[in-house]
C-alpha cells in the first residue's frame, strides 16, 4: 500500500515527503481507511509502531476539509508523549497551518491559559491539567470538538487517571470519533473503550 492509495489527500502526501516518510506502517495501512470513512478506531499498537501518525493523519485530513476552532483533544500520559504527539501534528500540517497547544503539568497555567486562547485546532494534553483548565480557565472549553485520542490508553488506566478522564467525557461533545491507541487491551481498557467509543473497528498489529 501506498499512502496514496490509503487515500490521503494531497497537502498530505506532500507533508509526508517532506517529512521522509517513504510507506505506511502496518497500523497506519491497517486504520487509515477506516479512519478516512469516520469510524471510531481501536489501535492495538505501541510505541514505534508509527501509531501516531496513524491517529494525527486522519485528524489533519478532516481538519483540512473542515477547518474551524478547537478541533481535537489528545490525552497522553506523560510531558515527554504530549510534547512527541504536538510535534507530529505540527511537522505533518505544517502545509495547513495547524496549530497546536500542548498542556501538560508542571508548567505555568497563565502561560498555558493564554496558550489556549489563541485558539489552537490540537490540544495535546495530559489528563490532570486540561481538566483544571477545563475547571478554571475562563472561555476554555471542549464543547466544540470533532475528535478525542486516548492514546497509550493502559498507561492512561495505570498512572489513575480513569476517573479525571470520565469527567473529561462529560465535557466533550457525544457526538465525535474517538480513536483510543493501547499496546495492551486489559479489562480496564475495554472498560474504558465501552465508555468512550461507538461502533469501532480494532485493528491490531
Ligand atoms: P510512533 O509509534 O508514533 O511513536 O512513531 C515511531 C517513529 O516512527 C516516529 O519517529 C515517527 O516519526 C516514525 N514514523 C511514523 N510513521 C512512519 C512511516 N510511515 N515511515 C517512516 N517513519 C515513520
Amino acid at each position: 500500500a501506498t499512502f496514496k492509495s490509503l487515500g490521503l489527500i494531497d497537502p498530505l502526501l506532500e507533508a509526508l515527503d517532506q517529512v521522509g516518510y517513504k510507506a505506511p506502517t502496518d497500523i497506519q495501512v491497517e486504520s487509515l481507511p477506516h479512519a478516512l470513512e469516520g469510524r471510531d478506531i481501536i489501535g492495538v499498537a505501541s510505541t514505534g509502531s508509527g501509531k501516531t501518525a496513524a491517529f494525527a493523519l486522519p485528524i489533519l485530513q478532516k481538519l483540512w476539509e473542515e477547518p474551524k476552532g478547537l478541533f481535537a483533544c489528545v490525552l497522553a500520559p506523560t510531558r515527554e508523549l504530549a510534547y512527541q504527539i504536538s510535534q507530529q501534528f505540527e511537522s505533518l500540517g505544517s502545509a495547513m497551518g495547524v496549530r497546536c497547544a500542548v498542556i501538560v503539568g508542571g508548567m505555568d497555567l497563565p502561560t498555558q491559559a493564554i496558550a489556549l486562547a489563541k485558539r489552537p485546532h490540537i490540544v495535546v494534553a495530559t489528563p490532570g491539567r486540561l481538566i483544571d483548565h477545563l475547571e478554571n480557565t475562563k472561555g476554555f472549553s471542549l464543547r466544540g470538538i470533532k475528535f478525542l485520542v486516548l492514546d497509550e490508553a493502559d498507561r492512561l488506566l495505570d498512572m489513575d487517571f480513569g476517573p479525571i478522564i470520565d469527567k473529561i467525557l462529560k465535557l466533550i461533545p457525544k457526538e465525535r470519533t474517538t480513536y483510543l491507541f493501547s499496546a495492551t487491551m486489559t479489562s480496564k481498557v475495554a472498560k474504558l473503550q465501552r465508555a468512550s467509543l461507538s461502533n469501532p473497528v480494532r485493528v491490531e498489529v
